[in-house]
């Protein structure tokens, strides 16, 4: 038998509708490319994507052909995220910290009918626009007074390309399967896949945003997206914050430490989000200009993912921002969230050394993420907080092929992704990544943790940044070295970090030697680059080795 309830499509466009009719005036305020702070609402943004769809579909643009963003966080680029996908268009975010080839490479393979750049990357499109063969033209996404002068064919720009049409525009009633956008993973070895996101998939991924447990977005907050939105459309956040109605603070170009705190304390910022590199920043010009964020700021909860938060990131949020740090989990295959680790009943009133034992792990899945995690030979593991093996993940805003069927079949028998990340579940649902499956370090037939090794020498206050690789060892196969880029003007030894590390992880973990560098390798989303990294140690020989 049949339920009897309406069968309504869970599409993007429904999300702008709803933030225009119950949250028109709440606000999305942009730093700009050209400078100056832009201030709109949710109703402006629907009024203009509206134009924005009456533009492509003027420029001949049909339901699921591509259209290509090379931006930072804005209005203008939230213009698309709904105007695009609106229309039944496709958008494709491209990070532009990937090398051009490799841009080159996914712009052809991905079909983009027209490129939208903001400033920025003026230059970048000068330059591959040659390549760029498909591309029918080049809009940049500004005013006619701040054109670059650029020579590239069809270059059109944005503000007039806009101005030219009304915001009469009736949103098309699409399939809720019908491809929404695309987002290419950054393809450490081989090229870059594409992960084709759905109007389904990414309105249940918002309500999981939203979620009480998951990052609670809600029409009370004022959210700094310090996370891209060229790189898993932010963490799903425009999306979110058009549900909730959250004031939505964009940080454009501008990142640093001093930019991202002036718009946490002048837009009352209440919820940001971003990868742990970035809070470095932040925390760097915290001290430097001895300021005082708890009295000058209402932070209330920081998100962050991407790479590991280490618990020291937690504890400093805590005790300098007065903020609970949300750590989160997820992939570009994800949408991208997994995890969110919030607390269970039990752990609240903790004193919070023990509280930041749950924290500093990656968290339990939200409603709609299955997690299992297995051996070699796929045979399932237990959740008892100390196996560790293969993270997999099934669920219905979780990748099933790459756009075009590149890399062939991703699921296993039972319909589950093989996230490449290595990690442990505790019995009660907590997940914790100790590795990405290529980096794990195997010593006497057992894996050893990078990450936890990685973050507890972050904990010294000399450390800036701390990386561990597997080296070969003729006994044990492979040992841990530690490679430390130590913070300006502070010294530590080798004996001192081994010492320092002893009793903060398990005793046969503690790395057999310590390597100091000027800088660490990064992939263009800011993960340390282990391959890179392995490849500049690969004639260093361990002490005891070498003996
Ligand atoms: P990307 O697809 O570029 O977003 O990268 C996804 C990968 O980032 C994951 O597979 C993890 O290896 C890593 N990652 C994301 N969030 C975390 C986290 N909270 N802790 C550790 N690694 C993370």
């Amino acid at each position: 038998m049949q339920g009897l309830m309406q069968d309504r499509p869970l599409l993007i466009s429904s999300l702008i509708e709803h933030a225009n009719a119950f949250h028109p005036g709440a606000e999305i305020v942009s730093r700009t490319v050209e400078g100056p702070i832009h201030r709109c609402t949710y109703a402006d943004i629907r009024r203009r994507a509206k134009q924005v769809a009456n533009a492509l579909t003027a420029l001949g643009v049909r339901a699921g052909e591509r259209i290509g963003t090379l931006a930072w966080n804005g209005f203008r680029h939230m213009e698309l995220y709904f105007g695009v996908s609106g229309m039944g268009a496709v958008l494709h975010t491209i990070n532009p910290r990937l090398f051009p080839e490799q841009i080159a490479y996914i712009v052809d393979h991905a079909d983009d009918q027209y490129l939208f750049f903001d400033l920025t990357f003026a230059p970048l499109i000068a330059r591959l626009a040659p390549q760029l063969k498909g591309v029918k033209g080049f809009v940049a996404m500004t005013d006619r007074a701040h054109m670059p002068a650029i020579d590239v064919p069809n270059l059109v720009c944005y503000e007039e390309l806009v101005g030219e049409h009304t915001d009469d525009f009736d949103w098309p009633m699409l399939d809720e399967n019908a491809a929404s956008s695309l987002c290419y993973t950054s393809g450490t070895t081989g090229n870059p896949k594409g992960v084709l996101y759905s109007h389904r998939s990414t309105v249940l991924h918002s309500f999981a945003v939203c979620a009480a447990d998951g990052i609670a977005l809600s029409a009370r907050d004022s959210a700094l997206l310090v996370v891209p939105m060229f790189h898993v459309n932010a963490w799903g956040t425009p999306y979110a914050g058009a549900m909730s109605g959250a004031k939505l603070v964009m940080p454009g170009p501008n990142l640093d430490g001093k930019s991202v705190y002036e718009l946490m304390r002048d837009e009352r910022v209440t919820v940001a989000l971003g990868v742990p590199t970035v809070w470095l920043m932040l925390f760097g010009h915290v001290e430097a200009n001895s300021l005082d964020p708890r009295r000058e700021l209402t932070l209330q909860r920081v998100v962050i993912g991407g790479s590991a938060a280490p618990r020291t990131m937690c504890e400093h949020f805590e005790s300098r921002f007065g903020a609970f740090a949300l750590h989160a989990w997820g992939m570009t295959e994800t949408s991208p969230i997994g995890t969110v680790c919030n607390l269970l009943p039990k752990h609240v009133g903790l004193p919070l050394a023990g509280r930041l034992d749950v924290q500093k792990k990656q968290g339990r899945p939200l409603f709609g993420v299955e997690l299992r995690i297995t051996d070699d030979d796929g045979r399932r593991l237990p959740h008892d907080g100390v196996a560790f093996g293969h993270l997999m993940v099934r669920g219905p805003w979780i990748a099933a092929s790459y756009f075009k069927s590149e890399g062939g079949d991703l699921l296993d028998a039972d319909g589950f992704f093989d996230t490449g990340d290595v990690a442990t579940i505790d019995p009660d649902g907590y997940m914790q990544i100790t590795d990405r499956s290529k980096d794990v370090i195997k010593s006497g037939g057992e894996w050893i943790s990078s990450i936890d090794i990685e973050n507890a020498a972050i904990g010294h206050p000399a450390v800036g940044e701390a990386a561990v690789i597997g080296v070969a060892h003729e006994k044990w196969q492979e040992r841990p070295l530690l490679v430390v880029v130590r913070k300006p003007g502070q010294d530590v030894s080798r004996e001192e970090l081994l010492h320092f590390l002893e009793g903060k992880v398990a005793k046969w973990w503690l790395p057999d030697d310590v390597q100091f560098v000027t800088e660490l390798p990064h992939t263009a989303t800011g993960k340390l680059q282990k391959i890179r990294l392995r490849e500049m140690f690969r004639d260093y020989r361990l002490p005891a080795a070498a003996a």
